[in-house]
């Protein structure tokens, strides 16, 4: 049998990590499988559903390269894959509900069903509706509704008792009949409600596993109950642990960046941000850290991931994408970060350096940055510019008298070629720690700082080359004199 997943984002806000690392799990498990990954669209809630976040639900999937065999955009043969569109089908089980005595209209106000929280609230209770028109003749209630009255739909669950459900996470859980109620099926509007919707769905689309957020974990009993009544076979459900920040509290805002997309645009690269995701809650075979895409799929099972909550750690996230940058070849590096440099500045190095040297450069960046955004910092270095140079030392507090050895430097820079290699720096700048007595340190630091302006960087004496004899000297000039 093929297994079929699906992906099922409510198009109501900007895509965040928790939503995506659900696609992730859903999609791993098709491509293990070699099943179909579906994405279908909940938009249900049309007033808070928007073209503009439907649109960050597809960037982040094709960022991350998760592909969809079935979509609203690609089609299917199970579609319209739009809950929005699927109205009528929608209405079809609902009437098969209510004939089966399953489904029932309830007249409850507003101000009914607040009255109901407000005794509840008294009572030190946890609120559940009370059935009131759960036996109320079908006929009559129709009849109110014919004549314009409105009503919702519920749907009659067990009053007593308990129910165990099988998840493939967390195994069995219990839930208790009487804390749950008859839910809405159907809104006064016609407007399906999701426990309905989602359950219609899955059966129709043919689901197999449902891999989904903990947050839904209270509602397989409701959605069992109507896949029982429909005659649906269920598929099997698989609930995620959350994600929680360092505090270990639920992942907000507070925390940083939540939609996804702006990872992207902070110089992330797609997949770090998807082995750190799949990492999210599951631990693959001998602990791993850095499993590369075709790893994930072999090793990913869903039985292996955690019930309990996931740390989101940007430093590791940050860790795995500076080992994911070193991994590029160097073709795909400069093809990455080109989006994260201005044409100005690249025009400016186009100027000043030729091929090789950009190259040599470029290979400098891709040893040393973490991130793609820090492409523009790490460039200043090489385009010449005196006035910023100097600020940045300035502002250093760099003082060249204390730096006996730099009219030393000064001297052994000039009596190189013009052409001189890092290896004819590294000579150089061995023999100044000779002959001066001081430390390795005592040198490298501040020749580091007086020619660049940085405290850090990649290797000094590449950087030294390729800043080459003249800015060198130029530089030497205005500090010494
Ligand atoms: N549309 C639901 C959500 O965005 C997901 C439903 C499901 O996965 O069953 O939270």
């Amino acid at each position: 049998m093929t297994v079929r997943l699906r992906f099922a984002p409510s198009p109501t806000g900007n895509l965040h990590l928790g939503t995506l690392r659900a696609a992730l799990f859903n999609w791993l498990y098709a491509q293990k499988k070699k099943g179909v990954f579906l994405c279908r669209i909940e938009d249900t809630d049309l007033q808070r559903s928007e073209a503009r976040f439907e649109d960050s639900i597809f960037e982040g999937l094709a960022w991350l390269g998760l592909t969809c065999d079935e979509s609203p955009m690609v089609g299917g043969d199970f579609g319209p894959y739009r809950q929005s569109e699927r109205r009528g089908i929608y209405q079809t089980y609902i009437d098969q509900l209510i004939e089966s005595g399953y489904a029932y209209y309830c007249f409850a106000t507003p101000e009914d069903l607040e009255a109901e929280r407000e005794e509840a609230k008294k009572a030190k209770k946890p609120y559940v509706y009370s059935g009131k028109y759960r036996d109320y003749f079908l006929d009559e209630a129709k009849q109110r509704v014919q004549a314009g009255e409105k009503a919702v739909l519920r749907f009659k669950m067990p009053q007593s008792g308990t129910v165990t459900v099988h998840d493939l996470i967390r195994g069995e859980v219990t839930f208790d009949y009487a804390l749950i109620g008859d839910f809405i099926l159907q809104k006064s509007d016609g407007t399906p409600a999701f426990n309905f919707a989602v359950v219609v769905d899955d059966a129709l689309m043919n689901i197999t596993h449902v891999i989904r957020g903990e947050d839904h974990l209270s509602n397989m009993p409701r959605q069992l109950a109507v896949f029982e009544a429909l005659g649906f076979e269920p598929p099997q459900f698989a609930h995620l642990p959350m994600i929680l920040g360092a505090d270990k509290s639920k992942l907000s805002k507070r925390h940083g960046a939540t939609n996804v997309i702006e990872y992207k645009e902070q110089g992330f690269l797609p997949e770090a941000m998807l082995n750190y995701l799949a990492l999210l809650g599951w631990t693959p075979f001998g602990g791993h850290e850095k499993l590369p895409l075709q790893d994930l799929i072999q090793a990913f099972d869903i039985d292996q991931v955690n019930s309990s909550g996931a740390v989101f750690d940007v430093k590791k996230l940050s860790w795995l994408n500076g080992q994911y940058i070193r991994d590029l070849s160097a073709t795909d590096f400069q093809h990455r970060v080109v989006p994260f440099i201005a044409t100005t500045v690249m025009n400016k190095l186009k100027d000043l350096y030729n091929d090789l040297q950009l190259q040599q450069i470029m290979g400098l960046a891709q040893a040393s940055i973490t991130f793609l955004t820090e492409m523009e910092d790490f460039l200043q270095v090489f385009i010449e510019e005196d006035r910023a140079y100097q600020q940045r030392l300035n502002a250093l507090g760099f003082k060249p008298e204390e730096q006996a050895f730099l009219s030393l430097f000064t001297q052994k820079v000039t009596g190189l070629d013009a052409a001189f290699s890092a290896q004819d720096m590294k000579v150089i700048l061995e023999e100044i720690v000779a002959e001066t007595g001081l430390g390795k340190g005592k040198v490298f630091r501040p020749i580091r700082i007086a020619m660049t302006g940085f405290q850090s960087g990649p290797d000094l004496m590449q950087v030294l080359a390729l800043l080459g004899k003249g800015c060198l000297l130029r530089r030497l000039g205005m500090l010494i004199g």
